[in-house]
């Protein structure tokens, strides 16, 4: 594998008696796209936030990048700064108007002036798809679109990895071949992803891997073709044909 640019080993994580995670070791590749699936409840977010570390680990270790996350002399602050992370709810500001959404946290958490903050901005919007929409508010817009400007402000702060957190379940049907889109561009792009859906003609489309994850552990690893196709284990099968 290429440098790995997230790698997690014997990963752990409890709330109180409940123990979510159970042991997790996943290594992804610099410009690799990794789809995990799983029911409900079987800890997939909870693993993307271990990764960036809005939720401590009991036990375990996280990299990114090369820099241990779970380290606790680490500058979490400075390592954040390099993921990108998108939810299922948009979480834009709703008394910003788009660019401003894009603007205000390269300015206070990147420090960058008023007009290179704007320029990014517009840039990103502009992969996007919605240059047009520069000084909507958020109310205004369609989910597929806010999703869109989530997934720009992401990327305006240049992160070096992008997490998705079911990016596309609270949106209406027709709008999500838009927001999948965008993600299918930024794949192509070498984007480092890792991405939680229910999508699996996306998952078989882009992803390099598909990782199964059933009651805090990973079941299956491997590409599209064998964990989708072809999945060797009845739990997995089992999930699959729910979806159908
Ligand atoms: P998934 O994303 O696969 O649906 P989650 O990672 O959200 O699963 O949740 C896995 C389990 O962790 C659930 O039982 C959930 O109730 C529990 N859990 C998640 N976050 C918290 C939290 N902040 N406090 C307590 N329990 C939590
Ligand atoms: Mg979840």
């Amino acid at each position: 594998m290429s440098h790995p640019e997230i790698q997690v080993r014997d990963l752990h994580k409890s709330f109180g008696d409940n123990q979510v995670l159970k042991g997790i070791d996943l290594e992804i590749g610099r410009g690799e796209v990794v789809c995990v699936i799983g029911p409900s409840g079987s800890g997939k977010s909870t693993l993307l936030r271990c990764v960036n570390l809005l939720e401590e680990p009991t036990k375990g270790q996280v990299f990114v990048g090369g820099t241990e996350l779970t380290d606790p002399d680490v500058d979490i602050d400075a390592v954040r700064r390099r993921i990108g992370m998108v939810f299922q709810q948009f979480n834009l500001f709703p008394h910003l108007n788009v660019t401003e959404n894009l603007t205000l946290p390269q300015r206070r958490v990147l420090g960058r002036d008023k007009a290179t903050a704007a320029r990014i901005a517009a840039e990103n919007l502009a992969r996007v798809g919605l240059s047009e929409k520069a000084e909507a508010y958020p109310s205004s817009l369609s989910g597929g679109q806010q999703q869109r400007v989530a997934i720009a402000r992401a990327l305006a702060m240049g992160p070096q990895v992008m997490l998705f957190d079911e990016p596309t379940s609270a949106l209406d049907p027709e709008l999500v071949g838009d927001v999948l889109a965008v993600m299918r561009m930024l794949a192509t792009e070498g984007m480092t992803m890792m991405v939680v859906t229910h999508e699996m003609t996306f998952a078989r489309e882009v992803a390099d891997r598909v990782v199964f994850m059933d009651g805090g552990v990973i079941v299956e690893d491997g590409s599209p073709e064998q964990v989708i196709g072809h999945p060797q284990h009845e739990r997995t099968r089992h999930f699959l044909s729910r979806l159908l």
